[in-house]
């Protein structure tokens, strides 16, 4: 279900939507989904995350349903530019837990950190804290999306109650994870966050911003982690061709309606 604040104008990517939403307005929004007591789930789409949703169903149909869809790979900013419909604004998972972890000094937030290698989240959590005096880190665990692992994580969260939890399992089973669970685990907010963890402990490093801001931040990847090549040439060369294919007949179905 989405949230029943003022929806967000959405883009379509080779079937998949993407919000037209700032990080300011994500923000607002998930304030007004702490506020209502139901289960809520937002999804940091990439290239990646959409050309799974070609080939996987399931991921596709959570996609569809979350109550927010926010651009996070600038992939998907070009191709919205393509189609001439442009998104305003990157919303990061790493920008997004670091704008949480701000707010939850401020407004009480109770923020768990789920996945990642041992040891990670817990950095993640200590950086977190460092930078934002006062936020309420709840709880952290490496877990897993195993259904074995299943009922630790359910006691830790269940002990910790928190209002987000941000879990970084990848996609797509981080995303799968929190649909499944979020009703029965009655999560306020999961959000799944792919890799934040491992940049906020440094366990990755990140792109420098100028490289970021010029849209290459995966060839800094290719560089630094170079057994992702497979993962980069998804996001970027066979995404890229699909969706400028895609781009040019939305625009031709424009010019000849
Ligand atoms: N991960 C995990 N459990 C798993 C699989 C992955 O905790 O079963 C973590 C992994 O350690 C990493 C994160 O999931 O911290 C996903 O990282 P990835 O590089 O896939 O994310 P991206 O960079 O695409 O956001």
């Amino acid at each position: 279900m989405r949230a029943s604040t003022p929806t967000p104008p959405a883009r379509h990517i080779l079937g998949v939507r993407i919000d037209d939403i700032t990080m300011d307005e994500t923000l607002a929004q998930i304030q007004h989904m702490l506020s209502d007591g139901a289960t809520h789930q937002i999804v940091t789409v990439n290239p990646e995350f959409v050309m799974t949703a070609q080939h996987n169903a399931a991921f596709r149909a959570v996609l569809a349903q979350a109550d927010l869809a926010v651009p996070d790979g600038v992939g998907l900013l070009y191709a919205a530019r393509w189609q001439g419909q442009p998104l305003r604004e990157r919303v990061t998972g790493v920008a997004l837990a670091e704008r949480l972890a701000q707010a939850s000094a401020t407004h009480g937030w109770r923020i768990f950190l789920l996945g990642a290698a041992p040891g990670v989240a817990e950095r993640a959590a200590a950086v977190l804290q460092q930078r934002y005096p006062g936020c309420q880190i709840v709880g952290t665990l490496a877990g897993s999306p195993r259904a074995a692992d299943y009922p630790v994580v359910a006691a830790a969260l269940t002990a910790s109650q928190p209002d987000i939890v941000l879990v970084a399992y990848g996609a797509p089973a981080q995303d799968l994870w929190i649909a499944e669970h979020k009703a029965e685990l009655q999560l306020r907010l999961g959000i799944g966050v792919g890799g934040t963890f491992d940049y906020l402990a440094g366990v990755q490093p990140h792109a420098p911003r100028w490289l970021r801001q010029i849209g290459l931040e995966w060839l800094y990847r290719l560089i630094t982690q170079p057994q992702r090549w497979r993962r980069i040439l998804t996001a970027v060369p066979v995404f890229g061709w699909a969706a400028w294919r895609e781009a040019r007949k939305v625009r031709r179905a424009k010019r000849n309606p």
